[in-house]
C-alpha cells in the first residue's frame, strides 16, 4: 500500500533527524504573522543606515549598502531578513565586522545564531536593489515600499511595528535633484554625479521609508515659519501657475487644523511633497515626504467641482496620515484600515470649513454610499477589519469597504459618543502610540471608557462582519393618521447580526416633508414623532443620507419616489431617494427604462452639481448596461438632448464640464458623435468650457471607440497635437487599445514590463471592453482572469480590482457572465481574497445578465 510504506520512511527519516543537531527549517514565503511576532519580541531600536546609487541609464542596475544596527534577544535562534530577490543580488553580508555564512530562501535571508550576539548587533549589506519598486523612468524615479515591497528592493525587517530611523545617503545623476523623509543635509558633486545625504529619519513603518529623483521643478512656500516643498514635472507653466496657490493652501490648512485637532505638533522634520506622472495611487502618505498622482494636484481649468473637491480631501487625507499611519502606525496590516478610515475621516471635517458653499452632508453621502454599496451588497465583501496570516496578501485588503463603508461606519461611532469624546480618546490614542503602533481593540478600549454604550459589541458587528442590513419602514395606519411607523432591521445574511445607527426616515404628503432622527439600536424601532400625522404618499426609511443598508421601499413609496423623486426640496434627500431606486433597479423591482425616464427627468431641474455627477454616473452605466441595444437607440436622442441642454445653461464651468464628460460618455446617436467631433476639431467652442490637453485626448479616444471611417487620422492628428511628453507617452500607449491590432495588444499586456504605467493600461482596457466593442472584447475576459493572479503579484496593490472592473464593466452579455462564471467554476481553490473580487465586481454584469432574462 502506497500510504503506508510512505509513512514508514517518513518514520525512518525523522528517527534520523533526531540524533543531528536542529537545522533552522527556512521560513515560509513572505513575511507570517508569526515570523512577524517573534521579530518583534527580539529586535528593539532598530536603524538602517544606508547608500543608494541610481544610474541614469535604465539598462544598469541600482546598487545599495546598508548597514542594520539593532539590539536583539534571544540570538541562539538566528535572526531573519526579508529580502524578496534572487540570492545573486546579495553581494556580500558581515555580522558584526565578520562575513557571515547566510541562508538563503526564497524571500529570505537567514542570519546563523553564531554570528549573533545578545545586545547590540549591527548587519551590513551590500546588495542589487529590486527594481520594480523604484519606478524607474529616463529622467526620474520614485520608491513605493507599501504594503510589503521594501524588501522587494532591500534587505530589512519588512512589518509595519518594527519601525526603524534611516540615514539614507543617494547618489544620482548630476543634473537630477532629490527628496527622502529627511531633510537634505548636504549635496555634494562628485564627477557627473550629485551625492545627497539626508538627515535620520524618526522612527518610520518600512512601507513609510521613501526617496525620490529626477529632473523636478522645486516650489517653495512657508508654513508657520516652516518651508514645504513642491516637486513638479509639469511642463505648462500656466497650467502650474494656476494651481500652485492653491496646492499649498490646501496643505496649510490641514497642517493647522490637524495641530489644533490632534494637540500635537506636526510629528516630523519636515514637509514635502511630489508630483508624479502616472503614478499608481492618488497619494501616498510617506512621513515628510509625500507623493502625489500630479493630475490630482494640477487640475485642468475646465476642472469639475467635484475634482476640485477630490483635490482638497486627497491634500488633507494625505496630511491627516503624518499622524494617523505615520506618527501611531498599525501593529499588523490586518489594521491597515484604521489609518485610512481616519484620514478620511479627518479630510471630512477638514475640507468643509474651507467650501462653505457646499452642501457637505450630501457631499459625504455621494462620495460614499454608492461606492461602499457596489461592494457590500456583492457576494464578495468583506468586513472591514480582515483577518491577515501573511504580509504577501496585504494588498488585497484595500479598497472601497476600507475606504468607503469604514468613513460611514466612523461617523455613526461618532453620532453615539459624540464629538467631544471622539476627539479625546484619539488625542489619548495618538499621544499614548507616538512613534510606535496600535490595533483597532486598543482604540475600542481608550472608547469605551468614554461612553455608556457597548462598543465591543458595535465594533463586532460593523467592523469584524462583512454586509449591510435590510431595512423596512412598516406603517400602520389609524384612520388617516398614522398609528404607527416602525423601522426594522434584518440580517440578509441571517446572522442575526444587527447594526446599531442613527438613522433619518422621511415622509411626505402634500407640502414639506418630514424627517426624523432615530437611533435604531435593536431590531426595530417606533418613530415616536410620526403618529398622528396625516397619511403620507411616500415612506423613505433613510431620506437625509445618514443610516446605512439596503432600504426597501414598499411599493406606493415606489412608483411615488420614481415619479416624483426630483421635487424632494432637499438635495441630500433627492440623492438618498436615488440610491434608494438604484438599489431596487439592482434588485429588479424597477425596471431601466423606468428608471433612466425618472433620471432624466430630474436632470432637467436638478441644480445640485454632486447630484448631477451622481445622476449622470448612475444613468450611463444603466444605459450601457442594463437596456437592450433597441431601447438605447431609443433613448439616446432623448439623454443626449437633456444632458446638451444642461450644458448649455450651465453657469459654472465645473458643471459644464461635469455634463460635457457625461455627454462624452453616452454620444451614440450620429448627431452626437459629429458635436464631439466638430468640439475636438476645435469648429465648435462652447462658452465657459475649457477643455485641457487631456480632454482632448479624451475625445480623440471617444471618437475611436465610436469607430468612424478616419479613426486613425484621428489619433494621429491628437497624437501630433500632445506637447507633454508624458503624455505623449500616454496617448500613444492607449491608442494601441484601438483599431490596428488590440489582439496584439492585449498580448503585449502579457509581459510585466508593459503594464508598468497602470493606469494608462486600465483606460487602454476600458476601451478594449467598451460596449460598444463589447463582441469582440469577449474575447479578452478568459485570459485576463487567467492573468489576474500574476497582475496581483507583480502590479500595485489596487490593480487587480481595477483590471477586473476595466474588464468586466463594458459588458452586459449572457456570455460574459458565463466566462465569469466557468473561470471560477473551474477554480474551486482559487485565492480566497482574489476571489472575493472577481465575485466583486462581477457583480453588475449578474445583475445585467438578470435583469435582460426577468423581462
Ligand atoms: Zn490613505
Amino acid at each position: 500500500m502506497k500510504h503506508d510504506l510512505l509513512l514508514g520512511f517518513l518514520l525512518l527519516a525523522m528517527t534520523g533527524c533526531g540524533t543531528t543537531p536542529e537545522e533552522p527549517k527556512p521560513p515560509e514565503r513572505g513575511v507570517t504573522r508569526d515570523l512577524a511576532q517573534d521579530r518583534a519580541g527580539r529586535v528593539s531600536g532598530l536603524t538602517y543606515d544606508m547608500s543608494w546609487e541610481v544610474p541614469s541609464d535604465m539598462g544598469e542596475l541600482v546598487r545599495g549598502e546598508e548597514t542594520i544596527a539593532f539590539s536583539l534577544s534571544e540570538p541562539r535562534k538566528g535572526l531573519v531578513l526579508d529580502f524578496q530577490q534572487p540570492r545573486e543580488n546579495v553581494l556580500e553580508v558581515k555580522a558584526n565586522g565578520r562575513p557571515a555564512e547566510c541562508s538563503y530562501s526564497p524571500d529570505h535571508i537567514q542570519i546563523p545564531a553564531d554570528a549573533l550576539r545578545d545586545g547590540t548587533n549591527r548587519i551590513s549589506i551590500r546588495f542589487i536593489a529590486g527594481g520594480s519598486p523604484l519606478n524607474r523612468h529616463e529622467d526620474y524615479f520614485y520608491t513605493l515600499f507599501v504594503p510589503n515591497r521594501a524588501s522587494a528592493a532591500f534587505p530589512c525587517f519588512d512589518q509595519p511595528d518594527l519601525k526603524a530611523r534611516y540615514r539614507l545617503a543617494l547618489d544620482v545623476p548630476g543634473d537630477w535633484t532629490a527628496v527622502a523623509n529627511g531633510r537634505a543635509l548636504s549635496e555634494e558633486r562628485v564627477g557627473d554625479r550629485l551625492r545627497f545625504r539626508f538627515q535620520e529619519t524618526k522612527p518610520l513603518s518600512t512601507y513609510l521609508f521613501a526617496f525620490a529623483g529626477g529632473e523636478f521643478q522645486v516650489e517653495e512656500s512657508q508654513w508657520n515659519g516652516r518651508q514645504i516643498r513642491l516637486f513638479h514635472r509639469e511642463t505648462d507653466p500656466k497650467r502650474a501657475a494656476r494651481n500652485l496657490p492653491a496646492i499649498f493652501e490646501l496643505h496649510r490648512k490641514a497642517l493647522d487644523w490637524l495641530e489644533d485637532y490632534t494637540g500635537i505638533e506636526y510629528p516630523f522634520d519636515k514637509f514635502d511633497f511630489v508630483a508624479v506622472p502616472a503614478f499608481q495611487f492618488s497619494g501616498m502618505e510617506h512621513a515628510g515626504a509625500i507623493l502625489y498622482r500630479d493630475t490630482g494636484l494640477f487640475l485642468d481649468e475646465s476642472a469639475t467641482q467635484n475634482e476640485i473637491l477630490q483635490r482638497a480631501s486627497l491634500i488633507a487625507h494625505e496630511t491627516a496620515h503624518m499622524w494617523f499611519g505615520d506618527l501611531v502606525t498599525m501593529r499588523w496590516f490586518n489594521d491597515v484600515w484604521t489609518k485610512e478610515v481616519f484620514a478620511n475621516f479627518m479630510a471630512a471635517k477638514i475640507v468643509n470649513p474651507s467650501f462653505p458653499e457646499v452642501d457637505h452632508q450630501l457631499r459625504f453621502f455621494v462620495a460614499h454610499y454608492p461606492a461602499a454599496y457596489d461592494i457590500d451588497r456583492t457576494r464578495g465583501t468583506n468586513p472591514i477589519r480582515q483577518e491577515l496570516e501573511n504580509m504577501n496578501e496585504a494588498g488585497s485588503l484595500y479598497g472601497p469597504i476600507i475606504y468607503q463603508k469604514a468613513p460611514i461606519m466612523m461617523r455613526q461611532l461618532e453620532l453615539l459618543i459624540g464629538e467631544e469624546a471622539m476627539r479625546t480618546g484619539l488625542r489619548e490614542y495618538l499621544k499614548t502610540f507616538a512613534f510606535a503602533n496600535a490595533t483597532w481593540p486598543a482604540l475600542v478600549g481608550i472608547l469605551d471608557k468614554l461612553t455608556e454604550a457597548d462598543l465591543k459589541m458595535w465594533s463586532r458587528n460593523w467592523v469584524e462582519e462583512p454586509g449591510r442590513p435590510r431595512i423596512t419602514a412598516e406603517l400602520q395606519m389609524d384612520g388617516t393618521q398614522i398609528g404607527s411607523l416602525r423601522l426594522r432591521q434584518e440580517d440578509p445574511l441571517k446572522r442575526q447580526l444587527t447594526w446599531p445607527q442613527r438613522m433619518t426616515p422621511v415622509i411626505g404628503g402634500k407640502g414639506k416633508p418630514a424627517s426624523f432622527d432615530v437611533t435604531v439600536n435593536d431590531k426595530t424601532v417606533v418613530v415616536n414623532e410620526a403618529q398622528g400625522l396625516p397619511r403620507p404618499t411616500f415612506v423613505l426609511p433613510d431620506g437625509r443620507g445618514v443610516g446605512y443598508g439596503l432600504f426597501e421601499l414598499d411599493e406606493r413609496s415606489r412608483v411615488f419616489l420614481l415619479e416624483n423623486f426630483h421635487t424632494l426640496p432637499e438635495a441630500v434627500s433627492r440623492a438618498a431617494a436615488w440610491m434608494t431606486l438604484y438599489d431596487a433597479l439592482l434588485e429588479a423591482k424597477i425596471e431601466p427604462n423606468g428608471f433612466m425616464r425618472s433620471g432624466l427627468r430630474a436632470l432637467k431641474t436638478e441644480p445640485e452639481e454632486l447630484n448631477v455627477t451622481f445622476l449622470l454616473n448612475t444613468l450611463a452605466t444603466v444605459y450601457w448596461g442594463f437596456l437592450s441595444e433597441g431601447e438605447r437607440r431609443t433613448l439616446a436622442p432623448d439623454f443626449e438632448k437633456v444632458t446638451w441642454n444642461l450644458l448649455l445653461s450651465a453657469r459654472s464651468p465645473s458643471l459644464k464640464a461635469a455634463c460635457f464628460k457625461g455627454f462624452m460618455r453616452i454620444a451614440l446617436t450620429p448627431g452626437g458623435i459629429q458635436r464631439l467631433r466638430l468640439v475636438w476639431e476645435g469648429r465648435l467652442n462652447l462658452q465657459g468650457l475649457n477643455l485641457s490637453e487631456q480632454d482632448f485626448m479624451k475625445l480623440a479616444w471617444e471618437l475611436a471607440v465610436r469607430g468612424g471611417d478616419d479613426t486613425q487620422d484621428v489619433l494621429a492628428q491628437q497624437s501630433r497635437r500632445i506637447k507633454n511628453p508624458d503624455r505623449s507617452r500616454e496617448f500613444a500607449f492607449v491608442a494601441q487599445a484601438f483599431p490596428g491590432d488590440p489582439d496584439r495588444f492585449f498580448e503585449s499586456l502579457k509581459k510585466k514590463e508593459n503594464r508598468k504605467h497602470e493606469p494608462w493600461v486600465l483606460q487602454a482596457l476600458t476601451y478594449l471592453h467598451h460596449p460598444l466593442r463589447a463582441e469582440k472584447g469577449i474575447r479578452y475576459i478568459r485570459p485576463s482572469l487567467d492573468m489576474l493572479e500574476e497582475i496581483q503579484a507583480t502590479g500595485d496593490i489596487f490593480f487587480a480590482k481595477g483590471w477586473l472592473d476595466a474588464t468586466l464593466s463594458g459588458h452586459n452579455s449572457k456570455e460574459a457572465a458565463q466566462a465569469v462564471r466557468d473561470f471560477l467554476g473551474s477554480h474551486p481553490s482559487y485565492p480566497r481574497r482574489l476571489r472575493a473580487k472577481i465575485e466583486q465586481s462581477a457583480d453588475t454584469l449578474f445583475r445585467k445578465v438578470g435583469a435582460q432574462t426577468s423581462r
